[in-house]
């Protein structure tokens, strides 16, 4: 079953199983290779299918990435037992290498969307178009459904950069009944100033379609909607992501889209299109295919991938 939403489209034929540029992903940390070459050797195992994204594949460049101290292992995220209002904004460490940094979480979707379909499927204006509010997201076979790892994966992501010092906001904590919807989303990572801001999500492809994307924005300026000012700077956030997301996880780049790189890029997604911020989304897998919905309803697993990211943001506002 394929997912086909404001943030994804229809599927298309994947234009190669994986391209040369496979291991330049890998190759911007060196500690990924090993990670890397398990995976070559007992997860090569992709079958043919149709990839979510709708832009074709993009080379990445070779800016490099400079892995930061390891964030401490913390397998406690906080939870949601006391929603705060959203967005909810962190107390600031009183110290750490990213003190006075923002950081905004965009956890995709919204637990409660499934029950709010005529509220999430009004349009709001992208920019470039209009589309659908919200989505329900995805899930696994077996019910997990993606808004509920999304903000599994926020609240460890959160914990291990307050642990650094930046001041942390989500767009939403499953304290609101349903949404934000895209632009709005957009919009609370541009009022708080954000240095960076990381939607997640995990994808609704086809089995067989395995491995993460960092979707990245692409230029456009039109109504609304002109990302010239974060193409650049987005790149280098999502660059680092995905490198560190590959040595911290062992998950190979998809094999579905950007041609190996991990890399996708897209200007069809409001969250991207009307931000003002450094931003990028991440696909941590595929829902949908068994192998990777082991990994992702695995909490020690959703550990590596929250500390991925929160190093490939670090590394990007230590620059
Ligand atoms: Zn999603």
């Amino acid at each position: 079953m394929s997912y086909v939403g404001p943030d994804f489209d229809p599927p298309q034929p994947r234009r190669s199983r994986r391209g040369p540029l496979t291991v330049a992903v890998a190759a911007l940390v060196p500690g990924a290779l090993a990670g890397w070459l398990v995976w070559q050797a007992v997860g090569n195992d992709s079958g043919d299918g149709g990839g979510s994204g709708k832009a074709g594949p993009q080379s990445s460049s070779s800016a490099p990435v400079s892995p930061s101290a390891s964030a401490s292992d913390n397998s406690k995220p906080r939870t949601s037992a006391t929603p705060s209002p959203t967005p909810s904004t962190s107390r600031p460490a009183a110290s750490g290498p990213l003190k006075g940094k923002v950081v905004v979480i965009d956890p995709g979707h919204n637990p409660g969307n499934f029950q709010h379909t005529s509220e999430i499927s009004r349009q709001v204006d992208i920019g470039t178009n209009r589309k659908e509010c919200d989505t329900t997201g995805t899930s696994t076979n077996a019910g997990y459904t993606e808004a509920q790892f999304t903000l599994d994966v926020a609240h460890r992501l959160r914990t291990i950069l307050e642990q650094q010092g930046a001041t942390v906001k989500f767009t939403q904590d499953g304290d609101r009944a349903w949404g934000p919807c895209v632009d709005e989303r957009a919009r609370i990572g541009n009022e708080a100033h954000a240095d960076a801001v990381v939607s997640i999500h995990a994808d609704g492809s086809a089995a067989g379609n395995r491995g993460f994307h960092v979707i990245l924005p692409g230029s456009v300026h039109e109504g609304a909607a002109d990302t010239r000012p974060i193409v650049t700077s987005s790149r280098d956030l999502g660059e680092r992501i995905a490198g560190l997301f590959v040595r911290e996880t062992g998950s190979a780049p998809s094999n579905y889209v950007g041609d190996g790189t991990g890399l996708v890029v897209r200007k069809d997604l409001g969250g991207l299109n009307l931000s003002t911020v450094p931003k990028v989304f991440i696909e941590c897998g595929n829902m949908r295919d068994s192998k990777d919905a082991a990994l992702l309803t695995s909490g020690a697993w959703r550990q590596k991938a929250a500390r991925g990211i929160s190093e490939g943001i670090v590394s990007f506002l230590r620059g």
